[in-house]
């Protein structure tokens, strides 16, 4: 628990929060500053940015973000009456792109996830409900991980439980690992379910052994707490298993809702439909929906006029875990809004006035983000630190490379930390006090006794010895060049203008347009720009010119694009397009 807790809206300026932690102005800016952005005291900083300063500053506050309205909150921690009942556990089914997470959510739901991808839309989530012993589980599946994120962002989660698929012929990657830190982040369970065992090239143990090394999920078999199931979506082995033991992690959550309260929850999907108006899809947190009732979510009300569940059938009630469809919003609420219960149209409208008009007052004066925020953190803290233990022969010249070992310098970049020193031969002593792989232990003029040596080979730890000073001081240098992060170079090599779009794929825009200026490359990255906004970074898979691949297309001509995206995104005639050449340029420290 930290000392002090802290209540903010989800913005606040530079001088009222340091007036709230009780700080100089000053040191807040500082902060702010050493993480590259450049606020005054009048400029506002979002949620998360306030966040990320105190815990940067290492202060025991603990910050929380403010109600916009009692009336509209889903917080998880809710609390529960005497009266609450069981729920249905929330499971959000995510993993890496391929891998099998629609097919393995079709072999649990037994039916095909008709509006599942085919749409494209990722910042939706799709929710689906099965059965297993007579009890009800929650699915939500979303394309990609955008929408959870999102989500997240908005401070609010219902997520129980994550399935992290991972197929068992490809390990983990990028995405597992995305989801795996989601799945933290949120405090949800995590189930992993090892996909494609049916496949002769499924190697299980490598998954396991991937996942237990580099991510500290141990397998329950390996003494571990990490619940790993192997399942085929294909065959449908293993499936019901999976079911099994989310039910488990449920009941050991012991998850409750009020039911006997107003009706509160998340939107998780919205769309306008022809003849039907708005169709909002709901995930209800706790209470209970019927029609007729007045819904507000964000700055959008309306009265409930069907209440439909996720096949579409109507209902005449929803509880809390339910995914539901409803139609009677007269404008269309924005995903990962809260929505809550009015008592009347009068009411309703009177929320969504006063909703209105924070959302008008945040969108004006927030200008640094969270996200800036952590681009920017992230940037500072990787792999900064060199860590090194020194022994020596004797005192003094274990004095001379201490000294010299310090004047190494990475204009603060990347720091070296020495953990340890001492006099005479490396020791068992320092291959334990060195324990990871990125320690390095400098001797100078002393020896690597074998029983050690052993040691040095089991435990991975480096050892380096030297006579000559300056040798050990150039390999502290080089060691220090490779822990600094490269500098990214973009080269402009040219632009367009969007003249026609011929095809919109998930992945992929086929489109034409003309060189303006340089040339157009196959190979290369385009910003799309509309406005003078970047709507978009894509990829140039190929170019054309008259209708024939080329290498290069050049000003003054008509180029054909084949562009590869990693989502959906509707290009239009008259976008920009700028290509250019991005490299990572190795830095090294003269
Ligand atoms: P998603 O991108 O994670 O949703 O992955 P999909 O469900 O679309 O599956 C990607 C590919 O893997 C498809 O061709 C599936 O047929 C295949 N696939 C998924 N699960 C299995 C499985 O258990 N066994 C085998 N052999 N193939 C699978």
């Amino acid at each position: 628990m930290a000392e002090k807790i802290v209540i903010i809206a989800n913005s606040i300026t530079v001088g009222e929060l340091a007036d709230t932690l009780n700080l100089p102005v000053t040191t807040l800016v500082g902060e702010l500053f050493k993480n590259g952005i450049a606020a005054t005291i009048n400029q506002r900083i979002d949620f998360e940015t306030a966040q990320i300063i105190v815990d940067e500053l290492g202060l025991d506050v603990e910050i929380q973000m403010k109600q916009v309205s009692d009336a509209v909150s889903t917080r998880k921690t809710h609390e529960l009456s005497k009266d609450a009942v069981s729920r249905p556990p929330i499971v959000a089914v995510m993993g890496h792109v391929d891998h099998g997470k629609t097919s393995l959510l079709d072999a649990i739901l037994d039916i095909k996830s008709v509006d599942g991808e085919a749409g494209g839309i990722t910042q939706h989530i799709s929710a689906y409900q099965t059965e297993r012993a007579d009890r009800k589980i929650t699915l939500l599946d979303t394309p990609g991980h955008e929408a959870f994120a999102a989500l997240r962002q908005h401070g609010a989660l219902l997520t129980d439980v994550v399935i992290i698929v991972v197929a068992a012929d490809d390990g983990v990657k990028p995405q597992t690992v995305e989801a795996i830190r989601f799945a933290r982040s949120a405090n949800a369970k995590i189930i992993v379910a090892i996909n494609k065992i049916d496949k002769e090239t499924a190697n299980s143990q490598l998954v396991k052994t991937q996942l237990a090394t580099e991510h500290e999920m141990n397998p329950e078999e390996w003494g571990g707490d990490t619940v790993m199931v192997e399942v085929s979506a294909k065959t449908g082995q293993g499936v019901d298993k999976l079911l099994d033991m989310v039910l488990l992690v449920a009941d050991m959550e012991e998850l409750r809702a009020d039911i006997d309260v107003p009706a509160e929850g998340l939107v998780i999907e919205s769309h306008m439909e022809h003849g039907r108006g708005s169709v909002v899809g709901l995930l209800l947190a706790h209470g209970e929906l019927t029609t007729g009732q007045f819904l507000v979510a964000g700055t959008a009300y309306g009265k409930i006029r069907t209440l439909l569940d996720f096949r579409n059938k109507p209902l005449k009630k929803a509880g809390p875990s339910t995914p539901v469809t409803v139609t009677g919003f007269k404008e269309l609420p924005q995903f990962g809004d809260e929505f809550g219960i009015a008592t009347s149209e009068k009411q309703a409208r009177q929320m969504v006035e006063k909703m209105r008009a924070e959302r008008e007052h945040d969108a004006a004066s927030t200008n640094v983000t969270g996200a800036d925020m952590l681009k920017m953190i992230s940037q500072k803290h990787e792999s900064q630190e060199f860590k090194v233990i020194v022994k020596a022969d004797v005192q003094g010249s274990l004095t001379s490379v201490i000294d010299s070992l310090k004047l190494v310098d990475t204009e603060g970049e990347v720091t070296l930390r020495i953990i340890g020193t001492g006099v005479g031969n490396i020791s068992e002593n320092d291959i334990r006090l060195a324990a990871d792989e990125k320690t390095v232990i400098y001797g100078f003029n002393v020896d690597l006794p074998p029983a050690v040596k052993r040691l040095t080979a089991r435990d991975k730890v480096q050892v380096r010895i030297f006579k000559v000073i300056y040798e050990l001081l150039d390999d502290a240098r080089q060691s220090m060049s490779d822990l600094l992060a490269p500098e990214v170079v973009e080269t402009e090599v040219g632009k367009l203008t969007i003249k026609g779009v011929f095809r919109t794929q998930k992945d992929a825009i086929i489109a034409g347009g003309e060189v303006t200026e340089g040339k157009a490359i196959s190979g290369v990255i385009a910003r799309i720009k509309r406005k003078g906004e970047q709507i978009a970074e894509v990829e140039v898979v190929s170019v054309q010119r008259e209708q024939q691949e080329a290498k290069e297309v050049f000003e003054g001509d008509l180029c054909g694009l084949n562009l590869k995206t990693n989502k959906k995104i509707l290009v239009e005639e008259g976008d920009k397009l700028e290509f250019f050449t991005r490299e990572l340029v190795k830095r090294i420290i003269s």
